[in-house]
């Protein structure tokens, strides 16, 4: 057993070449622990000459909490200056980042939890900082100088990818006006060992996602078979652009919801030009909007039976059923396991919805169908979808929630990936912050 109490406080500060100088313990405050390095004078990088002590600055750093108490690690550091007349090297600060990174607010290891704590267990910012007994914003530096060097510095965390999805996500509002601020997600969508994040990049347009597909090494741009897209123009320039040997697959997901939008489009045009008013709550069409877009398969018999009533009262020219049934059919198309026989029907099917007889929701859902039928039909053949895009946003979205809302794309970015893109958490005890 150990009974030198200097050794002994050294031995529970646990810092390596460090002696400890005494401990101020002011009631309700934080545990402050005064250290020094024990290194000898260092020699001038330039000259060689023995530095002589200048000055001896302190730095007050958030440490780990100790016996259930907020601690700071109070570092007497030496300003080293080259006595060599002929020398013009001057002064410089004596630094040990296995004490502290140079410009952080934090202890290295302090550092180290605390990303892990924000960055793995998706704790908020906040409830680390009052854990640690120190500001928000000295967590959130931390964070996100760990957080990019985990992320950025490992050449691994990006593998080969089979099948990549393009999808857009709203990421804050900004200013007086609330402006949607977008982003759009890169997501790894293979189907055997996919649907985690590669990246995100600011904008929903086609730049971004260009400027970072483009700055990937070729042999791993040649790897994608798959680019999955929402029924956008800028995503499928992306994939035109930078990735034309891939093959384009429209996202059930967003073409099936194009679908209800344009039945809900046609809904609340009929019941505007059938009573003259926005819906409420006791017309027709306004009960009838969630029978509406309910998947067919899954009303019962009470439903269907209600819905068929609804419409009968709402709808006098049918145009809202119509639309209800091109939205079905949309559906079924997913239904379909032969590849031929699947763009047989779309093709059909988007001749049949621009008939005359359909109202002009359902015109437009046609040529969206047309426009798109080869990246419609091409899911037939590579079966994958932007389905664990859709998860991740999930997960964005908790990351959102707890991030009160991020006004900086960069702080956004290393938040999102460090929750869904995968990092690499072994390497946490290794990476130099940024
Ligand atoms: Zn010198």
């Amino acid at each position: 057993m150990e009974t030198d109490p200097i050794r002994v406080c050294e031995l529970l500060v646990g810092l390596p070449d460090v002696d400890v100088l005494g401990v101020d313990d002011e009631p309700g405050g934080p545990l402050r622990v005064h250290v020094e390095c024990r290194d000898q004078r260092p020699g001038c990088a330039q000259c060689t000459t023995v530095a002589w002590v200048k000055d001896r600055p302190r730095v007050e750093l958030v440490d780990l909490p100790v016996f259930g108490r907020p601690a700071r690690l109070m570092w007497h550091k030496h300003r080293w200056w080259c006595p060599n007349p002929g020398c013009d090297t001057g002064s410089w600060t004596g630094e040990n980042p296995r004490i502290a990174a140079a410009r952080l607010k934090v202890t290295d290891r302090a550092g180290r939890w605390v990303t892990y704590q924000v960055g793995r267990l998706g704790r908020t910012v906040s409830e680390v900082a009052r854990d640690l007994g120190c500001d928000w914003h000295t967590v959130n530096d931390t964070v996100l100088a760990y957080g990019e060097a985990l992320v950025d510095d490992d050449p691994d965390r990006i593998g080969d990818v089979a099948a990549l999805g393009l999808d857009e996500t709203l990421f804050c509002r900004q200013g007086r006006w609330r402006r949607q601020q977008w982003a759009t997600s890169i997501v790894d969508v293979s189907a055997d060992g996919g649907g985690y994040l590669l990246d995100v990049v600011a904008g929903r347009d086609a730049t971004g996602a260009s400027a970072w597909l483009a700055a990937r090494p070729a042999p791993w741009r040649k790897a994608i078979r798959f680019g999955v897209l929402d029924l956008s123009g800028p995503y499928r320039k992306t994939f035109d652009d930078t990735l034309d040997h891939v093959v384009q697959v429209a996202d059930p997901f967003h073409l099936i919801r194009l679908a209800n939008q344009k039945l809900d489009e046609c809904r609340r045009r009929v019941q505007n030009e059938t009573i003259g008013h926005r819906g409420r709550r006791d017309d027709p069409l306004y009960r009838a909007r969630r029978l509406l877009t309910k998947a067919h398969e899954r009303l019962d018999d009470r439903g269907e039976t209600r819905l068929a009533g609804l419409l009968r009262a709402g709808d006098p020219h049918g145009e809202v059923r119509t639309a209800w049934h091109a939205k079905e059919v949309v559906r079924s198309i997913y239904h379909i396991t032969d590849c031929d026989l699947a763009a047989e029907f779309v093709t059909q099917l988007g001749a049949d919805l621009q008939d005359d007889d359909c109202p002009p929701e359902v015109h437009s859902l046609g040529r969206t169908l047309v426009r798109w039928r080869d990246q419609i039909v091409a899911w037939h053949r590579a079966r994958v979808s932007n389905g664990p895009t859709e998860a991740i946003n999930n997960l964005i979205k908790r990351i959102k929630r707890i991030g009160f809302g991020f006004r900086r794309f960069s702080n956004y970015r290393i938040r999102v990936l460090l929750y869904a893109g995968r990092p690499n958490w072994d390497l946490l005890a290794t990476i130099t912050p940024r």
